[in-house]
């Protein structure tokens, strides 16, 4: 089968190796779709963050949606021909959706979740991330009256932007450097701002009558933003930091202290959030197919990686290893 390595930065090559064989406790799994994640990225260019994980070389696909083909004699919950999601551990093994053919190790203790019929596999490889974004949302909790800013509108933010319209929330406001996600957002139901055009602040300040928001989730990972979700939330407003940073930034404590911020750094908050998303998904109030801006079977996944790189034409991208 067709198996992609990361080797080291930039360095992504595509091997033929053997269909793994699997033990009694553990699935076989043919990937039909698996996302780059950020935090792949972040491996594949090899910078701060990227380095603390898992070691090279390594596979790092976390993100897929596939259908069972071989079961361990052993194992209960999982059947063959069950479409299936989640049950990876990109962070400690670094393993392994980038593939044809995905061994998953004692299947009955790993979050492996069914998916229903009528969500796509390219659907079922967003979960994950769809779920990430509502643990940011429940760790906030904002209110229906609430004005909420999303800075960066990649994935996890344009999740957290329906996630918050679908509470009847009115005031989203998605501020974002790349037009190709600005205008996703837009047609999302967010007020865009344009951050490489527009002046981010007195936008802000000028829809929220100078007072800031009530909510802010920081989710750009990036020196400018975190200074803005500082500077841009309202006193006494709530801050979800929900981003990967590679760069240190420099903010003021003295800022939070005098506005009586609350800081939270991203966590599992949500309570049966596979079963919240798997809801949203098939009542329309998540729409996944909007995010997908390229598709790229296995043997280009160096040209996939290399358009996720670039935030400023794509938004997600599917790497598809079977038909
Ligand atoms: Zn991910």
């Amino acid at each position: 089968m067709k198996y992609v390595v990361i080797y080291g930065s930039r360095d992504i090559r595509v091997e033929d190796v053997a269909v793994p064989t699997i033990g009694p406790e553990d699935v076989l799994i043919k990937v039909k779709a698996c996302g780059i994640c950020g935090s792949d990225i972040h491996r594949y260019v090899g910078d701060r963050f990227g380095r603390r994980l898992a070691p090279y070389p390594l596979n790092s696909g976390h993100e897929y949606g596939g259908i069972v083909t071989r079961v361990g004699k052993n194992v209960k919950r999982i059947k063959v021909d069950d479409r299936v999601t989640l049950g990876l551990n990109w962070v400690r093994d670094g393993m392994g959706a980038f593939a044809e053919y995905l061994r998953i190790p004692n299947a009955d203790e790993r979050p492996i979740r069914k998916v229903p019929e009528e969500i796509s596999f390219n659907e079922a490889a967003q979960i994950e991330p769809l779920i990430v974004a509502l643990n940011g949302f429940w760790g906030v909790k904002p209110a229906v009256t609430d004005r909420v800013l999303i800075l960066g509108a990649g994935p996890i933010g344009l999740c957290l932007l329906q996630r918050c319209r679908s509470e009847g929330i009115e005031d989203v406001i998605v501020s974002e450097i790349s037009p190709r996600r600005l205008d996703v957002a837009r047609q999302l139901g967010a007020i865009g701002i344009d951050a490489a055009k527009e002046d981010v602040e007195e936008r802000v300040h000028a829809l929220t009558d100078g007072e800031g928001v009530d909510v802010t989730f920081e989710c750009a990972g990036a020196v400018p933003t975190t200074k803005q979700a500082v500077s841009l939330t309202r006193r006494r407003g709530r801050i979800m930091l929900i981003a990967h940073y590679s760069k240190r930034t420099e903010i003021d404590p003295e800022e939070i202290v005098s506005k009586n911020l609350v800081v939270y750094g991203y966590g599992s908050y949500a309570e049966n959030a596979f079963e919240e998303a798997i809801r949203l998904i098939l009542e329309d109030k998540i729409q996944l197919k909007p995010l997908i801006s390229h598709e790229f079977p296995l043997e280009s996944a160096k040209e996939a990686f290399e358009v996720a790189l670039q935030p400023a034409i794509s938004v997600k991208v599917l790497v598809k290893p079977t038909v």
